[in-house]
């Protein structure tokens, strides 16, 4: 694996790939890799000649009281795992390289931008448009790999994309859970043994209210207040929102009939932690 740290580097280290017509798969992440991460790597490796993962902890993304400095980095346990999955090139820039002093330039995605967790989180989603949008110029992707974990960012970037004319697919992967059914995420590692316990109310909510679709209740609402109600049981878990929405413009929907995403943000301590899960058309 090539481990560049430049801009320039990153584009001489394709552009001999590119000419000879290989195909370039890009992974986007913020570094502290668990397997939630390695699973859009593989599907990178499927599907491309080449795989890059970038590793950067953007700080545009992070609002002013939250957990930038404090983000984990593990840049070293990441190589090897990235090494194992036979990773090409890991982009791994500076602050400073990303962002040259001076930059004034962002990418705003009105509207989708400001729902969910961007109305919890005010300009999380200029900073997630604005780096990825320079991770696919730096890198030039024929696919971009997400994790569908992050449902609302999905949402977001795919309509970056289309209004923006970039040249590539988008691929979303889905969610990869614990055995428990907490889904992985860095930042799970803030959490201690007994929030990791409280924390599991969030997937029970949402497991519930897919069984209680099966059973045949559509009424988004009434969904909410039930999955709502699981939520008010744990005392340890402050809850930022449950919501049923488009998966697409992130618009609440009356009924999960042609299909939904059911989100979840919560604080458990001072960790905010998202997951969803996809309903199909009915
Ligand atoms: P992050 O490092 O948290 O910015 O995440 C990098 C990418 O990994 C994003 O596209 C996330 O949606 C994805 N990701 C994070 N956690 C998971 C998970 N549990 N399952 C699948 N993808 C994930």
């Amino acid at each position: 694996m090539q481990i560049v740290r430049t801009v320039a580097e990153t584009r001489a280290a394709l552009r001999a790939l590119r000419s000879k017509g290989l195909t370039i798969g890009l992974v986007p992440t913020m570094g502290a890799l668990h397997a939630g991460h390695l699973s859009l790597v593989r599907a990178a490796r499927e599907q491309c000649d080449t795989v890059v993962v970038s590793i950067f902890v953007n700080p545009t993304q992070f609002g002013p009281k939250e957990d930038f400095s404090k983000y984990p980095r593990t840049f070293d346990a990441d190589c090897e795992l990235l090494e194992e999955e036979k990773v090409d090139v890991l982009f791994a820039p500076g602050v400073d390289e990303m962002y040259l002093s001076g930059s004034t330039t962002f990418v705003t995605v009105d509207e989708i931008g400001d729902r969910l967790d961007g109305a919890s989180r005010p300009g999380h989603f200029r900073g997630v448009a604005t780096v990825v949008a320079k991770l696919f110029h730096i890198v030039g992707p024929d696919k971009a790999y997400f994790g569908q974990k992050d449902a609302a960012q999905v949402a977001v970037l795919r309509r970056m994309v289309r209004d923006l004319n970039f040249p590539l697919e988008m691929v979303a992967c889905p969610t990869v859970r614990e055995p428990d059914g907490l889904a992985m995420s860095s930042r799970n590692r803030y959490l201690l043994p007994e929030d990791r316990t409280h924390a599991l109310v969030l997937s029970r909510a949402l497991f519930r209210t897919e069984e209680r679709v099966a059973d045949g209740t559509f009424a988004a609402q009434t969904l909410v207040d039930d999955a709502v109600t699981v939520l008010a049981a744990e005392p340890h878990v402050r809850l930022d929102y449950f919501r049923i929405v488009d998966p697409d413009t992130l618009l609440d929907v009356e009924d999960v009939c042609n299909g939904a995403l059911i989100a979840v943000a919560a604080f458990v301590g001072s960790t905010r932690l998202i997951d969803n899960i996809l309903i199909a058309p009915r």
